[in-house]
């Protein structure tokens, strides 16, 4: 007795491979005739239900992203077919599609959330088997199967049925089940909007270039399991030896070691390959294996809460991902040409990597990133627009496609409409012409109607930025960001590499003033080579100035490298994150000493030294005197300093848009630092993202804040607006806005500008 039961599963099981087997060459002998992707269809639900011997099968498709439709059928009414819908999560089909996991019942009238569809004739039947159709988390439709016989399927039947849907699934991909009805267009040529974040503001129109191409699965069955098994164990060899290097490797940060312990752990796993090698042996290639498995990966992962749990799935889901590049041989370099005007598209990506591809980028659209990502910061620089958490992007996108990228209002349209890229052209045409006007004031002053001259200034962080300094009609760079010299290398630079940057940086000036920020990692900001610290609050922890202080050689070598650079000429050097006057008096010290030691070295000296304080924290506003005495001048450094006034992350979506800059609030203790630095007449600007925004431009202006940095596209717009108005009236706004006990000063401004005859 023992003994057959033993024996038992093993004979079904093999007459259940040697079956799927068959009706999968079957389906591949269907699906290579010629004929419509109707005509196809239909075959192959006959081709199923006869093999499966089972009385019905039907495939639902999805005509848009929530609805399924019924597409073909052996078995229920003909006449249904593209009549019936059903919306995602509705009836049993819906809920196959919703969860991406199979539904098997003996009696689907009594399962909950059976819907009746009279239309189908579907209530004689009672057994019911759906799988999802679904190619690596992408949901393609339903496949199903149904008997009158009150019978459950065997997990044998289950797994036949989702090599079917599988193969499938390759199949739609692959264009297969084209009609003429356009809501079937093949899979990947549909117009898609991905809704995200903005990463960096702008609009652009190009083509997509995806960082980590689609590695394409032509031939999902096999008609040799051996072959195939063989090239499986080979990969997953390959595979674990180019784990093993990449832990080999020197300069591993913890999380990185983390990760590809993981990767090793699965590439080691035993289940792993075993369920690949089952599918084989069920006729599919490995590649589909491969890809069967991922899907699974995928589907576990939407319903697991837990973000470790996810993460370590997301890996798995990457380590199939290059086994899949082994197997076809499409490494990242797939010979495919840049499209023109390449709009790159990527999960994520790292600052040196978006820097390599530089300027001929028209725009980045990624799945995840954040605003204060590195690849955010490099898209900044590079003036790139650039669309965050675009979820879903690399798995619709294929290279070529036509995609426009708003990064004004974060969204990315895939293969637009005609009537959406029209309208799309005109707001490019728009803003490039409201530049060509901007551009006719590049060497105008943005002096306001009642005489005041703002002074307007850009920010900037690569040697690449500095042509944009005679172009946008800046002052000078109100804020040289240095971090990104030291993101984008895996070690350390030298203090020789340093001096020659900072030196081609000051000569692409031509004499206009550069205040150079001293290094400011930390918080979201993390040295590649330098070991992250687990803080709980890395935004309030040890960060900027922070880590200058405690590790002053860094801080030292930069300050060398600034005044070798400098040269003889002028320097302006300034802190990030100062909270308290010992602080700067501290980092000053440094300053001065190593001015003392270059001259004592014989090194020529600046001609002039100007240090300075960012203020990112409310508490240096209210500190001493001294401090406002010491500082040669004051930058606010508004992206900080908002996050700390108000208590909201400047990286969380959900918090940071939470609080208008204009509230009166914020404004009145911005008037409070114009007042503390006019007593002790020190300079004062303002660098934070907002100075590029023009009516809080204007605001900042009204209320005295004689200077703004910006990136260099904001100067013209921001320029143009101070040129038009009185900022005495502006103030006159303010003031009665907040006498009238407004939250914000927007509205008023906002109306006020709407009012105002036009010049
Ligand atoms: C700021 O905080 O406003 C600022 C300019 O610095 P960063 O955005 O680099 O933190
Ligand atoms: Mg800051």
């Amino acid at each position: 007795m023992n003994d057959q039961s033993k024996m038992a599963p093993d004979r079904t099981s093999e007459r259940t491979e040697s079956e799927s087997r068959k009706l999968l060459r079957r389906l591949r002998d269907t699906l290579a005739t010629t004929g419509g992707g109707q005509d196809r269809l239909d075959r192959i639900t006959h081709l199923i239900a006869d093999s499966m011997g089972t009385e019905v099968c039907s495939i639902y498709l999805f005509r848009d992203a929530e609805t399924l439709e019924l597409c073909a059928t052996e078995g229920l009414k003909p006449e249904a077919v593209h009549q019936t819908r059903m919306k995602l999560g509705e009836g049993l089909v819906g809920r196959v599609a919703r969860t991406s996991m199979a539904v098997n019942t003996a009696n689907a009238p009594a399962e909950k959330g059976f819907r009746f569809m009279p239309e189908t004739g579907e209530e004689i039947y009672s057994s019911f088997l759906g799988v999802p159709i679904q190619r690596v988390g992408e949901k393609l439709g339903v496949l199903v199967v149904q008997s009158k016989t009150a019978r459950g399927y065997s997990d044998d039947e289950i797994y036949a049925l989702e090599v079917v849907a599988m193969v499938l699934a390759e199949m739609t991909e692959l264009g297969a089940f084209t009609s003429d009805d356009p809501a079937f267009r093949a899979n990947h040529r549909q117009p898609e909007m991905f809704r995200g974040s903005t990463g960096q503001e702008g609009a652009a129109e190009g083509h997509v270039w995806l960082h980590e191409p689609r590695v394409v699965v032509t031939n999902p069955v096999a008609d040799d399991p051996l072959t195939e098994i063989e090239r499986i164990r080979d990969a997953v060899g390959q595979l674990r030896v180019s784990i093993d290097d990449l832990l080999a490797a020197e300069s591993l940060d913890k999380e990185q070691v983390q990760v590809l312990e993981a990767y090793r752990m699965f590439a080691n796993s035993r289940g792993w390959l075993r369920r690949m090698e089952e599918d084989i042996q069920r006729g599919l290639s490995a590649e589909a294996a491969v890809e069967k498995e991922q899907s699974a990966a995928r589907a576990r992962l939407e319903q697991v809460p837990d973000s470790y749990l996810r993460e370590r799935l997301s890996d798995l889901d990457d380590l199939s991902n290059r086994l899949l590049r082994i197997l076809t041989g499409q490494g990242k370099d797939t010979g495919a040409e840049m499209p023109l005007n390449p709009v790159l598209v990527a999960r994520n990506i790292g600052p040196a990597e978006l820097l390599d591809y530089g300027r001929k980028l028209k725009g980045v659209v990624l799945e995840e990133g954040s605003v204060g990502s590195h690849a955010a910061i490099v898209a900044r620089a590079l003036a790139i627009p650039l669309v965050i958490h675009a979820a879903r992007i690399t798995q619709e996108a294929l290279n070529g496609d036509q995609i426009l990228v708003d990064g004004d209002q974060g969204i990315a349209h895939l293969r637009p409409e005609d009537s959406v890229a029209r309208a799309f052209r005109d707001k490019i045409a728009m803003q490039a012409e409201a530049q060509k006007r901007y551009a006719s004031l590049r060497t105008q002053p943005a002096t306001a109607k009642c005489g005041t001259t703002v002074n307007l200034l850009m920010n900037a962080g690569l040697m690449a930025d500095l042509p944009s300094l005679a172009g946008s009609g800046a002052e000078g760079v109100g804020l040289f960001r240095t971090e990104l010299q030291f993101l984008i290398r895996n070690k350390m630079p030298k203090r020789a590499e340093l001096a020659s940057l900072y030196a081609r940086v000051m000569d692409a000036a031509q004499g206009k003033r550069v205040a150079f920020r001293t290094l400011d990692i930390g918080s979201d900001k993390v040295l590649p080579y330098m070991k992250p610290n687990d803080e709980p609050n890395p935004a309030m922890g040890w960060r900027a100035i922070r880590v200058g202080l405690d590790k002053p050689g860094v801080l030292r070598m930069q300050v060398q490298a600034l005044i070798r650079a400098a040269n003889g000429r002028p320097l302006t050097v300034m802190f990030p994150f100062i909270t308290e006057l010992g602080e700067f008096q501290e980092a000053r010290s440094h300053v001065l000493r190593e001015l003392h030691r270059e001259k004592s070295l014989g090194h020529t000296v600046p001609s002039s030294v100007e240090i300075g304080a960012m203020m990112e924290t409310p508490s240096l506003a209210f500190a001493p005197k001294a401090f406002f005495e010491l500082t040669d001048f004051v930058s606010i450094g508004g992206n900080d300093l908002k996050q700390f006034f108000f208590a909201a992350d400047r990286e969380n979506e959900r918090v940071r848009r939470r609080y208008d800059t204009l509230n009166h609030s914020f404004l009145r203790f911005l008037e409070q630092i114009v007042e503390r630095c006019r007593e002790s007449n020190t300079k004062l600007s303002f660098c934070g993202e907002d100075a590029g925004r023009p009516i809080e431009a204007l605001a900042f202006a009204a209320i005295g804040i004689p200077a703004l940095s910006m990136r260099p596209a904001s100067i013209g717009p921001v320029k143009s607006l101070i040129r038009q108005v009185s900022l005495q009236e502006v103030r006159e706004v303010i003031k009665a806005s907040r006498e009238a006990g407004d939250e914000s000063a927007r509205k008023s401004l906002v109306n006020w500008l709407a009012e105002r005859p036009a010049t």
